[in-house]
């Protein structure tokens, strides 16, 4: 591995919410993440720092977010999540 890997996903101008990218399973995976907030605003590289950062998001969106709006999207989607994975292991 060579030089330091920057998300390309949406250009220069993203915007705001979650992107991953991974082209291949043999692929560097690569992320960032901004919240409307403002507060979260964070990039990724790699399987295992990529993963850490969906997760750090998610939990931000759900617990820390200064938009009450986002955290009621986020438990509704962390809900969601639970209930499918609760069902899973039955
Ligand atoms: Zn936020």
């Amino acid at each position: 591995m060579s030089a330091a890997v920057t998300p390309t996903i949406g250009g220069r101008h993203p915007g705001f919410g979650l992107r991953v990218r991974k082209d291949g399973n043999r692929a560097l995976a690569v992320a960032d993440a901004d919240c409307p907030c403002g507060k979260f605003s964070e990039a990724a590289s790699g399987d295992v720092d990529v993963e850490a950062l969906v997760i750090r998001y998610g939990r931000h969106r759900r617990d820390q977010c200064s938009n009450p709006v986002i955290r009621a999207v986020a438990a509704r989607q962390y809900a969601a999540l639970q209930q499918s994975l609760n069902k899973r292991r039955k």
